[in-house]
């Protein structure tokens, strides 16, 4: 541990720093210890020479005569942005700490604190959002277990493949995962794992028995929910790990919530990334949850982007969310008031948290009061509604007045930490009450000290004075030192005067730290009983909390509904109508520029093919659909001035050419991937948006999969929208009868001047052409190289038909064609020899 140099024993302080690292990687193998020697966070050895260069440190040496090892430190007022730091290149931290006054010899020391990125509480390490740490266990199936420490919440959930709980993982962005052994110790899977998440893996006990014991713990029992072995060895790691980093205090987990992975839309990492729900693709680029984010508090802003991870499948609750916004699109002034309202609300989830591990600081009960105290007025405001509003008011009413409590025991503007003193209103206790009286009498007895002494002596300059080493003194000068009384005992002779002490100013002293020892022990006491109490009504606090977080995005949803003439949707059987749609984020960032289109699906009408030049819409098209059906479902209005959309299983998407080039994995193995997934996973419920598939590849064979793809879809009945460069597939129209072509107009400009107007309308039938020497001419290429490009394209057009025609022929069974068939193919061919020659031409 200690890469010293020298022969001679540990100097007996570091003798102590390595022993605490024992103990620490014992619980935590992976975490640095900061170690306080004075002023100092201090780290030895090799974690010194980690540790320097991880956070840019000067290197030094910690030298005693016949031993030297290297040491980095940081000062202890910059530990916070440091620990910050740590955790950000995935390392966890243990904080020990001095735990008395420094005197002579080694000093007690101890681990305070465990931070590790999973399990952070404090605010200042922690965004607003969720917070996961995650456990992955295997059995029959997968098992995912998902704890948010800074809330309490607790979640698990069964998966039947590992695609399926990949999707899970990757919405609910977990900070630092456990694996279980028989997934950490399989290297091809650690591998795949480690590519598609880039988190922190922290080991864990995932055996049965503690599992057993620490559900038991924690939860007072094994749920019945958990009805797997691999659920139980899940959330009983996540627990297990939980409970060593936040040094046995896990009061705040009460539940676990077994959900159904298909109870909600299924909607795979890979559309949350494309449909940029939480993170624009482009540094600059806006998110739905920016546009849609008008949350007032924290809890409000978690409780949408869960509800954008996990859209509801259930047509009466998609109903009685919209009904909930449209109360409040409807009463404007409601709304005002109670968003006015929240924008005064603390952090209930996390505050509730805090007071039922019994972490929380007296500022924090303070703001818990200030937060709670706006409860009757929500509750007021809501008093008519029925409903998910009327729910709401039941939830914010139904906790009992603890705010009076708090009040009555709690000064308005409490201090820092309970040991700072002063924190307990007076005439709420009375023995504290009768301390602080005590102790008030004698300070005044003190302070009236002087001018007492003066009267009684004679001399005029007799001061009071206090210092560290004797306490109170009585100073009198040189030329009034005969005037003395015979009480007074001398105790510092200085040059010109004398200081002096009496026997009973000691016991004055004395009784005065007795009386505030006393009153800051009950303080503490009392503050605790508070406390205390709070937490017996963690379960309704929590309730309330949520409620609360609730009526933000309701009310969140319905101020964008208005601001922005959103409409209500209406929940169709099996058809999507969208007139004049728009995309939500693209129409903020265009203002009025913005061209609304209409989209139409239904089951005879179940697969759109999309072409046109680049850059003229298509994918905003596709997207706009997408946001659509998944604002539907999460409750919300959508931009559009009319919507029927059905209730979709899942929403999938294969857009553009990812720059997720994560295990080296090519452009194309990573699109064939996600394509394949696609294709298992769409059901005739699906709506499914593919952009460009098969760019990744040669021409032949991306046209030949794109193909087959559409083909497998249409088959499948998932509704389909494509965009495609391929004209080829145009032709599938006549092929496929639930397929129809549209493309987004546009239109050369005046002959010769090689410019292109984009008017961003989609309009029925195939485009006419590529476009994409234009669009080469307008992003700047050279002249020369562009005319060649359309003579070439010219060419090349006419041999495409005949190499593909050939091609067809040459795989052609004629075992197995009947002259019937052998006709029209003949009837085909014809018609595309012709139609492919007079197009370019
Ligand atoms: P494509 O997929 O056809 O290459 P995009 O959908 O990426 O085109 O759109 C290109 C650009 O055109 C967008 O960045 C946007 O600024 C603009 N655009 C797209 N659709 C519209 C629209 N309906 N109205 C106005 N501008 C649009």
């Amino acid at each position: 541990v200690l890469k010293g140099t020298g022969s001679g024993a540990l100097p007996p302080m570091l003798e102590q720093y390595v022993r605490m690292r024992d103990e620490v990687a014992a619980q935590l193998p992976h975490a640095l210890l900061l170690f306080q020697v004075g002023d100092f966070y201090e780290t030895f050895g090799e974690d010194a020479e980690r540790t320097a260069r991880l956070l840019g440190l000067a290197l030094t040496h910690k030298s005693s005569r016949d031993f030297s090892t290297p040491m980095a430190g940081i000062p202890l007022r910059a530990l916070d942005s440091h620990v910050e730091r740590l955790l950000g290149c995935g390392v966890c931290v243990a904080v020990a700490d001095q735990v008395e006054e420094p005197g002579s010899g080694l000093m007690d020391r101890r681990v305070t604190q465990l931070l590790t990125p999973g399990t952070v509480t404090e605010e200042r390490h922690l965004g607003a959002d969720e917070n996961y740490l995650a456990a992955v266990a295997t059995g029959d199936g997968y098992a995912l277990a998902l704890l948010d420490v800074s809330t309490g919440e607790f979640r698990c959930a069964a998966f039947h493949t590992r695609l399926a709980l990949y999707d899970e993982l990757g919405r609910c962005r977990a900070r630092e995962v456990l694996l279980a052994p028989e997934l950490s110790g399989n290297a091809a899977l650690l591998a795949d794992f480690q590519a598609r998440f880039p988190v922190m893996l922290s080991p864990a006990s995932f055996e049965e028995a503690d599992a057993h014991e620490a559900l038991r713990v924690t939860l007072g029992e094994v749920p019945a929910s958990l009805s797997s072995g691999a659920l139980r060895r899940a959330c009983g790691a996540v627990l297990g790990y939980a409970r060593v980093t936040q040094q046995g205090r896990l009061d705040m987990v009460r539940r676990v919530v077994r959900f159904e992975p298909g109870a909600h839309m299924r909607l795979p990492d890979a559309a949350v990334r494309a449909l940029e729900l939480f993170q624009a693709q482009s540094p600059q680029g806006r998110t739905l949850t920016d546009v849609l984010g008008q949350t007032r508090t924290a809890g409000g802003r978690r409780r949408l982007r869960a509800w954008l991870r996990a859209p509801l499948l259930d047509e009466l609750s998609i109903r009685a969310r919209l009904d909930a916004v449209e109360a409040f699109t409807r009463a404007p002034d409601l709304r005002g008031a109670v968003r006015s309202l929240l924008y005064r609300a603390h952090d209930l989830e996390r505050l509730s948290a805090r007071v039922s591990t019994r972490r929380a600081a007296p500022r924090e009960v303070a703001a818990l009061a200030r937060t709670l105290d706006l409860l009757p007025e929500a509750t007021d405001l809501l008093g008519a509604q029925g409903g998910l509003l009327g729910g709401v008011r039941d939830r914010l009413s139904a906790l009992p007045d603890v705010v009076t409590r708090i009040r009555a025991a709690l000064v308005d503007e409490p201090p820092i930490r309970v040991g700072d003193g002063g924190l307990i209103r007076d005439g709420f206790h009375a023995e504290l009450d009768e301390l602080r009286a005590a102790a008030i009498g004698h300070r005044a007895w003190l302070a009236d000290l002087e001018v007492t002494e003066r009267q009684r002596t004679g001399i005029g300059s007799l001061k009071v004075g206090y210092n560290s080493v004797f306490g109170y003194y009585l100073e009198v000068t040189g030329a009034h030192l005969g005037k003395v009384p015979a009480d007074y005992r001398q105790v510092a002779t200085l040059k010109d005067r004398a200081r002096f002490t009496r026997p009973d100013l000691r016991d004055r002293e004395r009784e005065i730290a007795r009386l505030e020892a006393a009153a800051s022990r009950l303080e503490q006491e009392v503050f605790t009983e508070l406390r205390d109490s709070l937490a017996a009504h963690a379960e309704a606090l929590a309730d309330a909390a949520g409620a609360l977080s609730e009526l933000d995005v309701l009310a969140a949803l319905a101020d964008v509904a208005a601001e922005h003439g959103w409409i209500r949707p209406v929940t169709s059987d099996g058809a999507m109508r969208l007139v004049q749609a728009r995309h939500p984020v693209v129409e903020r960032s265009l203002g009025g520029r913005f061209v609304p289109n209409d989209v139409h699906l239904d089951p005879a009408r179940r697969a759109v093919l999309l072409t046109g030049p680049n850059m003229a819409g298509k994918s905003t098209y596709l997207r706009t659909a997408a946001l659509c059906a998944l604002l539907h479902q999460i409750g919300s209005f959508v931009p559009a001035d009319h919507a029927e959309l059905p209730v979709y299983d899942a929403v999938h998407t294969r857009i553009g050419a990812s720059d997720d080039l994560a295990g080296g994995r090519s452009t194309f193995m990573v699109e064939m991937s996600e394509l394949a997934a696609i294709l298992h996973g769409a059901t005739h419920a699906s709506l499914v948006i593919l952009d460009e598939i098969g760019r990744g590849t040669s021409t032949l064979d991306g046209l030949a999969i794109a193909q087959a793809a559409l083909e497998h879809l249409h088959a499948a009945g998932a509704h389909t929208l494509f965009a495609t460069h391929y004209f080829e597939l145009t032709r599938l129209e006549s092929d496929l009868p639930g397929l129809v072509n549209l493309h987004v107009a546009a239109e050369e400009d005046a002959a010769g001047s090689g410019g292109l107007t984009f008017y961003h309308q989609v309009v029925p039938g195939a485009a006419r052409q590529s476009y994409g020497v234009e669009v080469a001419r307008l992003a700047g290429l050279p002249a020369g190289v562009t005319t060649r490009a359309a003579r070439l394209l010219t060419a090349l057009g006419a041999q495409g038909a005949d190499t593909r025609l050939t091609r067809e022929l040459a795989t052609l069974d004629l075992a197995r064609l009947t002259p019937m068939q052998a006709l029209d193919l003949l009837h085909r061919w014809q018609r595309e020899v012709t139609g492919a020659q007079s197009t370019p031409g």
